[in-house]
């Protein structure tokens, strides 16, 4: 089998919590041989169990970061801790940040200078930021033009957008990670998108424990369910799926600046 990473789960989440080992033993078992475990959602506790994780699993690797959802608590001391936790070689990565217009859990204003300071400390730490976008493609697209993306690149996760926003998204040097979504019956203009992303851009992830793929929609999500999304992805594609797992692992690979797979 193919080695196949997820690139955005969260293993800190106490859905995973309970059986984490388990998940992790099945994440192996289908191949899944790497993660990266997004902190973010919550309180900065979730970043710290995060890096815990990462730090106990070797294929496990960490992002550190507030969700757009909880942009209202990203004060300048948030963003201290965060430095402070990225100083782990276990974090390979900034975010999750970005914009999130369909649930307004914070104000777009606190969205906004909480993406701004997230690609300011990325930058500063010379590591990529990942990018969470729902129904605000434009404006993450003019603020990034403004600013521009941090010299280690980025990645926009679970993309739901259609092939126009992934067109500007790539031009600006973005990666584009496609998630369960991807094999959800309604999602055309998602798979229109995934047929014309560079081969050199393609990312593949869960999400976990949010947006199982087809046939599990609904239920707990889990890295192991990467595989069905890479099916999908594959044959939206026309493309064979082991070519495609290895290209998303060197895509990660180089994005991330993982280490070696020490399991191949
Ligand atoms: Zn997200
Ligand atoms: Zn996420």
């Amino acid at each position: 089998m193919t080695p196949l990473i997820d690139t955005h789960c969260h293993l800190a989440d106490p859905k995973l919590g309970v059986d984490l080992e388990d998940v992790l033993e099945r994440a192996g078992a289908a191949g899944v041989t790497r993660m990266i475990s997004v902190g973010a959602i919550g309180s900065i506790e979730c970043d710290r169990r995060t890096v815990a994780i990462s730090e106990r699993h070797p294929n496990v690797f960490a992002a550190v970061g507030v969700h757009p959802h909880d942009a209202k608590d990203c004060t300048p001391a948030r963003i201290a801790e965060l430095r402070d936790l990225a100083r782990s070689p276990r974090v390979v990565a900034i975010g999750e940040s970005g914009l999130d217009f369909h649930y307004m859990h914070s104000s777009a204003a606190a969205q906004e200078a909480a993406l701004r300071a997230h690609l300011e400390l990325a930058s500063e730490l010379g590591k990529p930021i990942v990018i969470h976008c729902r129904d605000a493609e434009d404006r993450i697209i003019e603020i990034l033009r403004e600013i521009g993306i941090p010299r280690a690149g980025g990645v926009i996760h679970c993309f739901t957008g259609n092939a126009s926003a992934a067109g500007k998204f790539i031009d600006l040097g973005f990666h584009i990670s496609f998630s369960g979504i991807l094999t959800f019956k309604n999602a055309l203009a998602v798979r229109e998108a995934a047929r014309t992303v560079p081969d050199d851009r393609l990312m593949i992830e869960t999400d976990a424990p949010y947006l199982a793929p087809e046939p599990y929609r609904g239920k707990r999500n889990e890295p192991a369910f990467v595989r069905g999304t890479l099916e999908v992805l594959a044959q939206t594609r026309d493309a064979d799926p082991d070519l495609v797992a290895a290209r998303i692992v060197e895509n990660a690979q180089g994005l991330f600046r993982l280490p070696a797979d020490p399991s191949n």
